[in-house]
């Protein structure tokens, strides 16, 4: 392949690169985990478990002090009162997917979010009573999705319409949207990744919502590696509901909070059906404890529970490092770059040797962190490879039967260090040809 240097970013040094961009400078706002010997090591699994910002220990502390000097009164005390605790990070988090802050609620976990979007939005009826799931869906979501169809008295074999990818394990945006027309009148409610996990692949999310609403059937996407990834306009966009978790691209560290969109069109009706819990309910008679469960109007509407201040913390201190990195709009932007510059080393190096599942970015849909790397080479197993990135302080993530992700994030991920992870594969996949 003959390369032009005026527009192939990986003529430019990777120094060069990350020393002109203004965003490298955030990677000093987190703990780089290191290697034995004490070298940071080149992190590439943000999409699994993103990296603690430095800040996120003071936060944390700072409720932990209120809690032992406070006690009970720091419900409604010191600078961030409990009681309202989860509305200090809803503007932020709003504006990181696009959406209008009575659409969005930080609360219990992504699974648990998603039961809670089903009891609302599932109401099978007559014949309209399937739901549309990706093949080879995260587990936890497939698992959901069936079991709710148990739940309500219907068979998984009927009810459950999975599509099938393509060979490759990627879907095609025409054909689900024409299953869409088709099947309209049998489908109660689809359920789509932003980011498929294991490809990487984006899905098309604003054609999607837009064919589910022209067709009247409700739409939910799992935004689990979409959130905090990509560029998100989910109130323009219109689907009926969004959920996702924050530990992954969001930084708030393990088994942290979830998130969760309930559009405006859903969010004020408050007498949607819904599973409720106190915190869902009015927050001026809350207290009242009258049981005449009368729902906020706001995506609030749908909490459950008193929420874990500690996780709440460590979200607004992630949070806060979006908001001064600029948001979403200029960190997928570099993203882009990342990723661009990326798949061209891949190219040069190792263009025969490793095949990249995830799909390039086009003039519609952009490209998010992770690019799933395939090798090719028949006499190497993938998982060795992984293993010996491991050993050379590169972190990868191995999924069955045969893919490596990689994501490199663009809060704390540096050219250089694609230059070595692409440098290294090259190494180990070259001395065994
Ligand atoms: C990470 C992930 C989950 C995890 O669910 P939890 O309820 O947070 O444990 C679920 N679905 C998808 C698609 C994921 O990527």
């Amino acid at each position: 392949m003959s390369v032009n240097p005026t527009n192939n970013p990986s003529a430019s040094s990777a120094k060069e690169l990350d020393e002109a961009d203004p965003l490298s400078r955030f990677r000093d706002e987190f703990y780089i985990p290191e290697t034995p010997d004490r070298q940071p090591r080149t992190y590439f699994v943000g999409n699994s478990l993103g990296l603690q910002p430095r800040r996120t220990a003071e936060l944390l502390n700072e409720e932990l002090e209120n809690w032992q000097r406070l006690g009970v009164r720091g419900h409604f005390t010191g600078r961030f009162p409990w009681m309202p605790y989860h509305e200090f990070l809803t503007s932020a988090m709003a504006f990181l997917v696009g959406a209008r802050d009575e659409e969005v609620v930080m609360m219990n976990s992504l699974t648990t979010n998603l039961h809670l979007m089903m009891a609302t939005f599932y109401r099978p009826t007559g014949r309209k009573r399937k739901i549309l799931i990706e093949g080879h869906a995260f587990p936890s979501d497939h698992y959901a999705v069936e079991s709710q169809i148990k739940w309500h008295g219907l068979a998984p074999e009927d009810c459950l319409h999975v599509v099938a990818p393509n060979s490759n394990g990627l879907f095609d945006m025409d054909s689900i949207c024409e299953l869409i027309e088709q099947q309209r009148d049998e489908l109660a409610l689809i359920l789509l990744p932003g980011v498929q996990y294991y490809t990487g692949q984006v899905f098309d999310m604003q054609r999607l919502a837009q064919v589910a609403r022209e067709n009247d059937v409700c739409i939910g996407f799992d935004l689990a590696h979409a959130a905090g990834n990509l560029r998100l306009q989910l109130h323009d966009w219109g689907p009926d509901f969004a959920v996702w978790c924050s530990y992954k691209y969001l930084n708030a560290g393990p088994g942290s909070v979830g998130g969760c969109f309930v559009h405006s069109r859903h969010a004020t009706n408050t007498e949607l059906m819904r599973l409720a819990g106190w915190w869902g309910h009015d927050k001026q008679t809350r207290f009242l404890m009258e049981n005449n469960f009368q729902a906020i109007p706001t995506a609030e509407g749908w909490q459950l529970s008193n929420p874990p201040i500690l996780s709440l913390a460590a979200i607004r201190a992630s949070l806060d490092v979006f908001r001064r990195a600029g948001g979403m709009e200029p960190l997928a932007e570099r993203t882009q770059r990342i990723n661009q510059y990326f798949r061209n080393l891949l190219n040069e190096r190792l263009g025969d040797t490793i095949h990249v599942l995830t799909p390039a970015a086009n003039d519609k849909i952009a490209c998010g962190c992770q690019l799933s790397l395939q090798v090719l080479s028949p006499n190497v197993s993938g998982k060795s490879v992984k293993g010996k990135l491991d050993s050379a302080g590169i972190e990868t993530d191995w999924r069955e039967p045969n893919v490596i992700r990689t994501a490199p994030v663009p809060l704390y991920n540096r050219f250089v260090e694609i230059k070595y992870f692409v440098e290294t594969l090259a190494s180990i996949l070259l001395d065994h040809s």
